[in-house]
């Protein structure tokens, strides 16, 4: 953050207001934890705090310090604009674009607070006051640790928002290994820790959660996996029957990719995910070194993020989803096997 964004913020800051804090839509661990990190933050400083998200987050981020407080969007709309309404300030987290909050973004464009945007995906739309985007930042969770150091505020450090943002650098780092984790990084970690964050119980509560639908289902996916030498590429299908065979929950499809990814060779992985009451197939990117899953996404499948992880949609069925996929690789073979 430079000074003047700093300085813009301690004067809103500077005496206490009613304040949104709003993650996107299909939160994961780093929208929760920074949301509730920088929600309570705010609290600490005298503020009116109410977190909102735009629809429910998975069953293991719930055991999060104050996650039971959250508003959801999509079940609770009369609070949420009422929130939304009074509010004088809307914090975004974890997303570039307002309509990355879905049909909340009717209630977010219609606000008269100022915004200000903390964000690490490229290519933030410009609707905030203060707009602190950094795409080099391993998560918005380091980025909220970031702000309270910049307001002077890190002896507001307690254990729930050391847990809060700890879960967020750990989910969106893949604990501690992607590129974007620096020595900054783990010094924040360092900080968490010795602020109460209980690292071994944070990684238990999210990743040793799996019920046997869930593995069953990641038996399905990796049936279903098929591999493209030629473009160092492989994909997962999974259709809604599948998931209803195994009881899908919100978020146990969360990490399938990876597995793709994590073959010898491939640099390049792709999911695609049946949504029958959406009525589309949702997509995860993923890449290592420099093939921009960001670019890939925004331009074919109405999506983005970042350049090794990117989400998107189609809006054709599941085999023509494929077939698009699969009709689109031959224009990258160069580049996926020179990455
Ligand atoms: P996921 O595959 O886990 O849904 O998303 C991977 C990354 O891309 C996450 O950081 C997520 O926030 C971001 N992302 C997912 N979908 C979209 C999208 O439609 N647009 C943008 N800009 N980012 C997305
Ligand atoms: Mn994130």
């Amino acid at each position: 953050m430079n000074s003047e964004d700093i300085s813009k913020i301690n004067s809103l800051l500077s005496s206490p207001k009613n304040i949104v804090v709003v993650g996107h839509k299909n939160p994961d661990g780093d929208a929760v934890g920074s949301c509730l990190g920088l929600g309570n933050f705010l609290k600490q400083k005298g503020h009116q705090v109410q977190v909102i998200m735009p629809n429910d987050f998975p069953d293991f981020l719930k055991w999060i310090p104050e996650a039971s407080t959250i508003i959801n969007y999509e079940q609770q709309q009369e609070q949420t604009k009422e929130a939304v309404q009074k509010a004088a300030l809307i914090f975004t987290l974890d997303f570039n674009a307002l309509n990355r909050t879905g049909d909340l973004a009717n209630e977010l464009e219609q606000a008269t607070a100022d915004f200000i945007l903390i964000d690490h995906h490229q290519q933030p739309d410009d609707y905030a006051v203060v707009t602190y985007s950094d795409v080099s930042m391993c998560s918005t969770c380091e980025m909220v640790f970031h702000f309270m150091e910049n307001l002077n505020g890190i002896h507001l450090l307690n254990k729930e928002i050391a847990t809060q943002l700890y879960v967020g650098i750990m989910t969106d780092t893949g604990s501690f290994r992607y590129p974007a984790t620096t020595a900054t990084t783990h010094r924040v970690i360092a900080s968490l820790i010795e602020a109460g964050a209980e690292n071994t119980s944070i990684h238990q509560n999210i990743y040793d959660t799996n019920s046997p639908d869930r593995l069953k289902l990641l038996g399905a996916a990796l049936n279903n996996m098929v591999m493209l030498p030629e473009y160092r590429t492989a994909y997962i299908t999974l259709s809604q029957q599948e998931l209803n065979n195994h009881h899908f929950k919100k978020g146990d499809t969360e990490g399938f990719v990876n597995y793709a990814l994590s073959m010898t060779g491939v640099i390049f992985a792709i999911i695609f995910i049946e949504n029958k009451k959406e009525d589309i197939i949702k997509i995860s990117l993923r890449s290592k070194g420099e093939f921009s899953v960001n670019e890939f996404s925004r331009k074919y499948f109405n999506g983005g993020g970042h350049t090794n992880a990117a989400g998107g949609r189609s809006l054709k069925n599941l085999n023509e989803s494929v077939e698009e996929f699969i009709s689109i690789l031959p224009r990258y073979k160069k580049e996926l096997n020179e990455s």
